[in-house]
This record gives C-alpha cells, structure tokens and sequence, in this order.
C-alpha cells in the first residue's frame, strides 16, 4: 500500500489505543455518513502489536482505588464485552486478595462499585476470607490476608488476539493501516502551534489532525512536540514543586509456569478469575527457605493457554536512567536489558507457592524465556488523557492500558468536538492545579 501524502487524520501506533480510536472514529463517521475510515491513517514503525499492547499480561480488572479511573475501567468493560470472541477476551472474573493495611482502601473501592452497578464481593475478616478462598480453591494457604474482593465482570484478553481484533474492525471500515514507517518529527506553519504535516523516514504526510499512541515511546514523540520535559505540581498541602520531570520508566516483571494451565481449576473444574495477592507477611523461599522479602510484596496470576501455562507478574522495579538515555529498542523480549532475571522467577514462583500448595516445587517448570519490559509513567503515575499544539491528541496511559480498550471511543468523540466526562480528570493541567488522583496502599505504582 503507498504512503498518502495527505489524509485527514493520522493516528502514530497501531497498539491498543491507536487502534480502537481508528475503529471508533471511523465507526461515528460512516453513522454520520461521513465516509468511514477512508481518511484515517494508522502508523507504525514496526507493526500491528509490536509495542506494549503485544506483551502484556492482558488483565482487565476495575479495582482501582481512584473513583475515575474505576469509571474510566467500567465503560473499557463494556466495549470488551461487546465483542468477546473478535478480542479474545475471557470474562473470568479478577480477584483482589489483601492485608489489614489495604482493607480500608479496598472496602470503599467495593463500595463505590456498588454505586457505579459493577458486580463484586466483599469478604471481610482473616478466617472469613480463607473460607471464601478455600472454596474456590481447596489448597489455597496465603496468610495475612483480611480481605478479599471478587469483581465478577473483567478477567484477562490474549495480548495480540486482541490488538488484531480491533485491526480487523478498522480496516473493515476502510481505515489504512500501515507498518514500518517510523515518525521523526512534525512541521508547522502559518503562524500557529498546530501541527500542518506528520514527518516520517518515509516522507511527509499532511494532516489536519494527529492521535499519538506511541505507549513506551510516549516520551520521544513528547519531545518531538517540543512539549515541556518537566512540569510544577501542586501537592496536596498546597505547595508547588518545580521541576518534576514529565516521564520515567518502570521495567514489568512477568513469566509463565510452563504447567497445564488446567492445573489453575477452581474446586468446582471451572477456569479461574485472575487473582491478585498484595500482603506485608515475609516471603520465604520455595527452594531453599531463605527468607525473600520483609518488605510488602504483590504477585498476580492466571492460567494462559496462549503463553501455555499460569502466567503473572510481581511488583514492576523503577529504571534509574535519566528518561532521554532509556534504551527503549529493541522492545520487550528482544530487550537485553529490561526482561526479567533469575530472581524474578525465584520470587515469584515462591509466591505462587505461598498462594497455593498445587504450586509447591514447580519453580522446575518456570519457562526460561525473555518476558517483560518497559512501561512510560507520568508524574503521578496515572494517564494523561489531552490536546496539545491545538490539533494534536495525546493518550498516554502510564502504562494502565492494555484493558483500557475503551479510551479510544471516548477519544474520538472528543476528535468529533464533543468533550468526555470520563477523560476529563485525567488533562495535564491536573498537576499545576494539584488536582490530584487519590493514593492507595498498593505495592504497585497503578492501583
Ligand atoms: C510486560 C507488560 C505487561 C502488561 N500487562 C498489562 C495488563 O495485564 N493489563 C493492562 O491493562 N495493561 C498492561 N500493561 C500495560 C499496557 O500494555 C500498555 O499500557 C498499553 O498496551 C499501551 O498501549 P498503547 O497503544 O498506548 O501503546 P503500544 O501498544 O506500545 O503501541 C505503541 C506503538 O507505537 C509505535 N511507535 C512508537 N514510536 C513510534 C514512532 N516514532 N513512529 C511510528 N510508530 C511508533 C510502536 O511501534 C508501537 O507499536 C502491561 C505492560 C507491559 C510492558
């Protein structure tokens, strides 16, 4: 397919958010009579799923601590339910099993699902929550924990099933899609901020607007833009801190158990929800007994037939490199820097094994393959969700993303002039007027 040289719209990233903003965007215009997809450009360096999207773990959950982000996950629910079998979605359920220091937190998060329609449980006290658990599972052994909140909706998505999906739903309705060419800049002209033409190693191509949903390279397309590279942010004391840098990486830590995944079965032979254990007990060794960790610690798992096996991570680590001198290519597996090591798997493995007994000396099984990578986050770890240089449109979703399926329709509704409820706690100017998304007290830097 050749390169056009002028198209209406130009989405850089054919990952999950440049994909559904394609298909969305083009779905509103052809029920407009507006001609479809047919002037939609999709643009990637590399190709459909070669970023983030393509590696994640592919949970989609609603537990979160911030009211809106749990809306922002409800309204993703929807547009996963909507088409299961085009998105490989496994509607499975998610669980979120923690200590005394999280029950408060997860206590209103349960509360306010409540209040939004969003089906869950809520197990409170030690013996109470083991009960619940053991039903499900008959070994399952984790101490320290007071309480369990079962969501019945979400579950997990296979990473590029998915993402090819959305592709399949684009192009069906004439949106161009095209790989290998890489953005290297972007021109501007009569006297304005706004953006006339979309540079790549392919040549220039004019637009009238831009999507960008580059996911880790959020950052390089960011300073192409010539956007700020630090921001002021009013904490919630009032006062003004100057010079926060805009962007960081953390690297994901996640591996696969090469076992059947059938072993992950519920007491009842279903497949099970995608559970999440946060806890402060110590964490000892499943190989040797050596004590892990004091420190509080989170794991989260699920049986996979597409990695082929029981399939999580652990708490991600920060990348201590200043942000312009993060390798970030190759990506992911190929990476020979950000993918996970021996102690991932030892960590986590071990975890397993304090989850569960079924998991007890399988560490033998772990799949020794490159797995992981980067992530971009913003100063508050939460996205940021904006126009820019007045036609540019920026989803940048600190590394929440892959569930998130359904920012794409809320963004081409924006593109079609009509603002989003859902989008709007999430501008870039939250961090100037301090308004701030609540802290919970996760382990993780996104719940
Ligand atoms: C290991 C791991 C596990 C994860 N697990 C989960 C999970 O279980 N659930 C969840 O919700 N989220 C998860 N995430 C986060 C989630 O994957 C991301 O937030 C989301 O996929 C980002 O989507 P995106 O469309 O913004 O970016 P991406 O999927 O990264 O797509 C960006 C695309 O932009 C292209 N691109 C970049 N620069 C240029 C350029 N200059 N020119 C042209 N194209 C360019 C890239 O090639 C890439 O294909 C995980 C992330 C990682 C790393």
């Amino acid at each position: 397919m050749a390169m056009p040289t002028h198209v209406k719209t130009v989405i850089i990233g054919a990952g999950i958010h440049g994909l559904s903003t394609a298909w969305h965007l083009a779905e509103k215009l052809e029920a407009q009579g507006k001609g479809g997809g047919g002037d939609i450009l999709v643009i990637d360096k590399t190709g459909i799923a070669a970023g983030a999207s393509g590696i994640a773990c592919g949970v989609v959950r609603n537990n979160y601590f911030q009211p809106a982000m749990r809306e922002l996950m409800a309204q993703s629910v929807e547009v996963w339910e909507s088409d299961p079998k085009a998105f490989s979605y496994h509607p499975v359920g998610y669980m979120q099993i923690s200590p005394e220091s999280m029950r408060a937190d997860i206590a209103s998060i349960h509360a306010q699902q409540q209040d939004i329609g969003y089906e869950s449980a809520f197990i409170e006290g030690e013996a109470q929550s083991m009960a619940y658990m053991k039903g499900l599972f008959s070994d399952w052994r984790a101490k320290g924990i007071t309480s369990v909140l079962h969501e019945k909706k979400g579950g997990y998505a296979n990473n590029t099933a998915a993402i090819y999906g959305l592709a399949t739903k684009a192009e069906n309705l004439g949106v161009r899609i095209l790989s290998g060419i890489t953005v290297t800049g972007f021109r501007a002209g009569h006297g304005s901020a706004a953006v006339t033409a979309v540079e790549t190693d392919k040549g220039a191509i004019e637009c009238e607007q831009v999507v960008v949903a580059a996911g880790p390279w959020a950052s390089k397309i960011w300073d192409m833009l010539e956007l700020p590279k630090t921001v002021s942010i009013k904490g919630p004391d009032g006062k003004v801190h100057e010079g926060i840098d805009t962007w960081r990486y953390w690297c994901l830590e996640e591996g696969t158990l090469g076992v059947d995944p059938e072993l992950q079965k519920t007491n009842d032979g279903k497949m099970p929800p995608v559970i999440h254990v946060d806890t402060d007990e110590p964490l000892y060794s499943d190989v040797d007994g050596s004590l892990i960790t004091e420190e509080m610690w989170g794991i989260y798992y699920k049986p996979d037939f597409n990695f082929g096996g029981i399939q999580g991570g652990a708490m991600p680590y920060k990348v201590e490199t200043p942000v312009d001198k993060v390798a970030l290519d190759p990506y992911g597996p190929e990476s020979p820097e950000f993918i996970v090591d021996d102690n991932f798997a030892h960590m986590w493995c071990s975890a397993l094994a304090f989850c569960q007994k079924r998991f007890e000396g399988q560490i033998k099984y772990y799949k020794n393959e490159p797995s992981g990578g980067l992530g971009c986050f913003t100063p508050d770890s939460f996205p940021v969700f904006d126009r820019f240089r007045e036609n540019v449109t920026f989803i940048a979703d600190s590394n929440h993303g892959y569930k998130m399926i359904g920012v794409g329709k809320l963004i081409a509704d924006e593109l079609l002039g009509e603002e989003s409820r859902l989008l709007t706690p999430f501008r870039f100017s939250r961090f100037a007027e301090g308004k701030l998304h609540p802290v919970s007290n996760s382990p993780f830097p996104w719940s």
